[in-house]
């Protein structure tokens, strides 16, 4: 399983480097025809990339833990590498999310929080285990994530690669129980700490609880 990720995770970093390289104003994009060759974003190999890895994630089809590290590579050489790194951890949560049934999603935001939280958590566990190769564990009132093996970990200096794992955590506590708390990156394999470890609040920001 872990020689293998889900095609929705190279997938999270083409994106993110699309998204970002996207001009929001109208003056860019009268300049982005000369920009489009030099803009790795908008290239047509990165088109090609994302049509490819769309097309595996409709088949079912995982893709190799190593070409999903030389893409994190390659966005680790960027000078806005942790921008895009947590562009796409954010976009991953999104679209893992989505994975979840309507149903399921509304009875979870329905639900009073004492029946919702533990579909929230086994959601939450089944999804970061699937597109993240990672373990989901509560302890008490906080939550934590742990990679054996970062696809990030090698892509930039220091721990700038871990900031993909963060802001998917982040954004998919935000989506699951409207959790607006701080995620703290308590274990790190750069530092030699064996794997990849997050702590956040398991609770909403503004509960009454
Ligand atoms: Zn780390």
């Amino acid at each position: 399983m872990t020689d293998t990720v889900d095609p929705l995770l190279p997938l999270s970093f083409l994106e993110a480097v699309r998204n970002v390289d996207t001009p929001v104003e109208d003056f860019e994009a009268e300049l982005v025809s000369d920009l489009r060759n030099k803009r790795l974003g908008l290239s047509d190999t990165i088109y090609n990339q994302i049509k490819r890895f769309s097309d595996a994630v409709k088949r079912g089809q995982r893709t190799s833990f190593e070409e999903a590290t030389g893409i994190a590579r390659l966005l680790g050489r960027r000078p806005d590498a942790e921008a895009v790194f947590r562009a796409a951890g954010r976009h991953l949560a999104g679209e893992s999310y989505r994975t979840i049934n309507g149903v399921t999603r509304r009875v979870m935001l329905l639900l009073p929080s004492l029946l919702a939280r533990p579909i929230a958590l086994g959601s939450t566990r089944r999804l970061a285990r699937r597109y993240l190769n990672a373990r989901i564990s509560r302890v008490g009132a906080m939550v934590y994530l742990e990679v054996p093996r970062s696809v990030t970990i090698d892509a930039a200096s220091r721990s700038t690669g871990c900031t993909y794992y963060e802001a998917g955590l982040k954004e998919l506590l935000r989506l699951m129980v409207n959790s607006g708390g701080a995620v703290e990156h308590v274990r790190c394999a750069a530092r030699g700490e064996g794997a990849c470890q997050w702590r956040a609040e398991w609770k909403p920001s503004s509960s009454m609880e």
